[in-house]
Order: C-alpha cells, then structure tokens, then sequence
C-alpha cells in the first residue's frame, strides 16, 4: 500500500537548513497495523505528514497504493487525502463550536455528500465508537477518551483504506488509552491499514509491526513477538 524510497525532509528557517528525515526506506502492506516510535523531534511527525500527503518530502519517491504522489501539487494531495486516508491526532482537533455529529460530517462536506446521506453517515460512525448518544454534545461536554472517539468516527467517514493516528493516546489515561487502541485493533481486523506514532511501548503493542525512527532514519523493525 505504501512504499518510501530514499524518503529525505529539510526545513529551511532563515538561513539555516535542518535534514529532519535522512532517507527513508518503507514499505508498509496492505492490512497492517504498524507502530511508529522513536525518541521526541526524530521526525515521526514529518514522516506522517508525509506518509499522509499534508507534506511533500524534499526527495525520494513515494508510491501509495502503486501512484507516484511525490510529485502531486497541492490539489491532487488534498483530493488523495480527503478520499484515501483518515487522520486522528494527539489533540483531537474538533471544532468547539460543531456538535460530535457536526464533526464527524465535516470530511463528508469536503467530499460533497448530500445532507441526509451526512447525517445517517455520521451517526453510524457514531455508532461504531460507541458515542451515538453523545451526538449533539458539543466538545467541551465530552471527556478526552470520548473526544478522541469522535475524532476516530470523523477519521472513518470517508471509508479511508489508511488511518493515520500522531500520538492518539498522548493525552490520555491508561485505561482511556486501551479503549481508544481497542478501537484502533477493531479497525484493523475489518480492514483498515493503520500507521500510528506512539511514545509508549503499551500502545506500540497494539500494532502487529513496529518501527523506529532514529535521528530521521529507520534503525529498527520488529514484527511482533520478535526479539527487541
Ligand atoms: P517528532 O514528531 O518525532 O517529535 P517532528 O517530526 O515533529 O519530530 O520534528 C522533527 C524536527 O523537525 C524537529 O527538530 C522539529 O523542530 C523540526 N521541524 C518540524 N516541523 C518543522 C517546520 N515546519 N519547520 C522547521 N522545522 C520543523
Ligand atoms: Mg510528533
């Protein structure tokens, strides 16, 4: 499904320049459930936003699903991303003033789904997370475990084949932490390939591979149950 080659990232602030990602190499399948981990500012946020077309890499080629995204503009990327991947981030990233429901409409808005078809849509995500009686609770009503669960429901929407996950659990407890991956783990096993970024060796659990990013490189992969 996805295929990074030589995969490189500079940033360029001022006149200084700073290689965050020194060529990666990664081919993730179809179906999996793959960990990302690696110490803070390695890059495993500039490799997700690269791996989910919000970011260009400075080189390399990137292949998703078997066409050559590196060299999309701007356009092309946001259509790929709106039909193709689901993102959940660390901080939920709702709107305060849209109710759950509202929320989890908005990539359909994008994608120009009718009304009717939205909401029926919208609630049935709901449903899969187990929030459909929260569905016109605005955010600031709902715990981090619940807001997260809504972001999951608007990650879903679309039917994306890729759900991206940047630290989902990161600021959440442990037991909030384990319902959200135990969503994540039900996503999984209906089909869904899932890339998370995680600090948490708990949570890296979850997935079926793992690996780590070093410095802006990929230094390990383990499946699971192999050796560290
Ligand atoms: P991680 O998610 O592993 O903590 P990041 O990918 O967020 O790491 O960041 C890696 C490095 O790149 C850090 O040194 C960070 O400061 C730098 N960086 C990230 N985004 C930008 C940007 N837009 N402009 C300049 N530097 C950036
Ligand atoms: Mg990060």
């Amino acid at each position: 499904m996805i295929q990074l080659n030589n995969i490189t990232k500079s940033y360029q602030t001022g006149s200084e320049s700073i290689d965050v990602l020194r060529g990666i190499d990664l081919t993730i399948s179809d179906g999996e459930f793959c960990a990302i981990m690696g110490p803070s500012g390695s890059g495993k946020s500039t490799l997700m936003n690269i791996i989910g077309c919000l970011d260009k890499p400075t080189s390399g080629d990137y292949l998703l699903q078997n066409e050559n995204v590196s060299d999309y503009k701007e356009m092309e990327l946001a259509k790929v991303r709106n039909e193709s991947i689901g993102f959940v981030f660390q901080q939920f990233q709702l709107l305060p003033r849209l109710t759950a429901r509202k929320n989890v409409e908005l990539p359909m808005i994008y994608a120009g789904v009718k009304k009717k078809e939205r909401e029926d849509r919208a609630l049935e995500a709901l449903q899969k997370v187990g929030l459909e009686d929260r569905k016109d609770h605005l955010p600031s009503a709902l715990s981090g475990g619940q807001k997260q669960r809504v972001a999951i429901a608007r990650s879903l929407v679309n039917n994306p084949k890729l759900l991206l996950a940047d630290e989902p659990t990161g600021a959440l407890d442990t037991k909030t932490s384990e319902s959200i991956m135990d969503i994540f783990t039900m996503l999984n096993k209906e089909g869904s390939t899932i890339i998370l970024v995680t600090h948490e060796q708990e949570v890296a659990d979850y997935a079926s591979t793992r690996i780590m990013v070093r410095d802006g490189l990929v230094v390990t992969e383990s499946a699971k149950g192999a050796a560290q």
